[in-house]
């Protein structure tokens, strides 16, 4: 826009790209990135509204279809993701849906993992086969299921990796491989990673999703989505479906997500030093049978975790003796860590997945996924890990 952004000619490190990456200044050179709070734009004449709409001029021409606030946030994405474009939605679950409907059509078939956030299950399970669009699911973790579930009308693959609650973690690189040996998009949501810890795109995904939301934002504000991929598919296919649909991200949004990427380094940092700590303390405690952390040894994948993934994880998820009863009793007693369905925030929160996420799943299902009545699934916060580890001991002790 001016001649007040960042030149230079070095390629600069992500934490680096994460203050300054896609910055756009306005005439008065404003340090912190300028909030754009409109819906349109005007024009200084009627040939210049003309260049616009028919693309000789690339302006912006409303704000469902772009918004300078929001491309600053899009182009700092595609830079930390390495990615050649990137659409922003007003949440995951619209980046998620957008990824889906812009890669099928009807008579196409997706394959995806079981282990799945609820509302992505939903939209593979249910939503897309009203559509005519075929689904089959798979355990992620088994190479031969994804093998055998692809079929030359597959149009898409879809994981995540870790997943939720239970943190199994997939081979990303290996089901690239089977997604195209169809001929398929890999499509991956990557939010339990965080973009710190692992580059889907560069592991062969063609496709990656995140909900903003979650650590991007990291201080429990706003909702947000974002799909990146190649810039032939965004503008062929994700483009058309953002404009004429309505996903967009707010700019408002968008600018409280620019902050949000200028920490995500020192945040994401901080809450998995605190969470491999409170792993290795939940790991001694007798009451606690299990205990499922990306960033040890004993993770049932940590081969995969070593291959793909930079860093642990900023949740953990562990099973308490004495199933659901205790569980509550344990989250009941809990001060500091408090008692919510999100994560990535600033504050500890824990999660019982049976009861509140993964209800509707219904018993059989959750089986399958191993999610049992004493599973609970925390997310590190930013507090002091030794308040947290002092708040998890109060709380065991009070369930003894
Ligand atoms: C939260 C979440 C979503 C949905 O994101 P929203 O911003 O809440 O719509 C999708 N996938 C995963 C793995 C999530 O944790």
């Amino acid at each position: 826009m001016t001649d007040h952004e960042t030149k230079t000619s070095r390629s600069l490190r992500p934490a680096t790209q994460l203050v300054h990456g896609g910055t756009t200044r306005s005439q008065h050179g404003e340090t912190s990135e300028a909030l754009f709070l409109t819906q349109g734009f005007v024009y200084g004449s009627a040939e210049a509204a003309e260049a616009r709409f028919n693309g000789e001029d690339p302006g912006f021409v409303y704000s469902r279809y772009a918004n300078p606030t929001v491309a600053m946030f899009e182009d700092r994405m595609k830079m930390l993701e390495g990615a050649e474009a990137a659409r922003a939605t007003a949440s995951g679950m619209a980046a998620v849906n957008l990824a889906l409907m812009a890669s099928v059509k009807a008579g196409d078939h997706v394959v995806a993992a079981k282990a799945l956030f609820g509302s992505c299950r939903y939209i593979v399970e249910t939503l897309l086969p009203r559509f005519g669009v075929e689904s089959t699911l798979v355990d992620g973790t088994d190479l031969d299921q994804w093998k055998a579930a692809v079929k030359p009308n597959t149009a898409a693959l879809f994981l995540e990796s870790p997943t939720n609650p239970t943190l199994e973690v997939i081979d990303i690189a290996a089901v690239a491989e089977i997604a195209h040996s169809v001929d398929a998009r890999l499509i991956v949501d990557n939010v339990f990673a965080t973009p710190m810890f692992q580059s889907p795109l560069k592991l062969g995904a063609d496709v990656v999703v995140y909900s903003a939301t979650k650590h991007i934002d990291g201080q429990g504000r706003c909702l947000g989505g974002v799909v990146l991929s190649d810039e032939e598919w965004i503008v062929d296919e994700v483009m058309p479906f953002v404009k004429h649909t309505g996903p967009h991200m707010s700019p408002f949004n968008a600018w409280v997500l620019l902050k949000g990427l200028e920490t995500l380094p020192l945040r994401v940092g901080r809450q998995t030093s605190s969470a491999s700590k409170i792993a290795d303390f939940l790991a001694q405690q007798s009451s606690v049978s299990r205990l499922i952390y990306p960033g040890r040894d004993d993770h049932p994948q940590a081969d995969v975790v070593k291959k793909q993934m930079t860093g642990g994880s900023t949740m953990l998820a562990f099973e308490i003796e004495g199933g659901k009863d205790a569980a509550f009793r344990f989250t009941n007693a809990l001060e500091v860590i408090k008692l919510s369905n999100n994560l990535g925030d600033a504050k500890s929160l824990i999660t019982h997945p049976a009861t509140t996420t993964h209800q509707s799943l219904g018993e059989e299902a959750r089986a399958e996924l191993d999610i049992s009545d004493g599973l609970l699934r925390l997310s590190i916060g930013l507090e002091d890990p030794l308040d947290l580890i002092e708040d998890i001991e109060a709380a065991l002790q009070a369930i003894s």
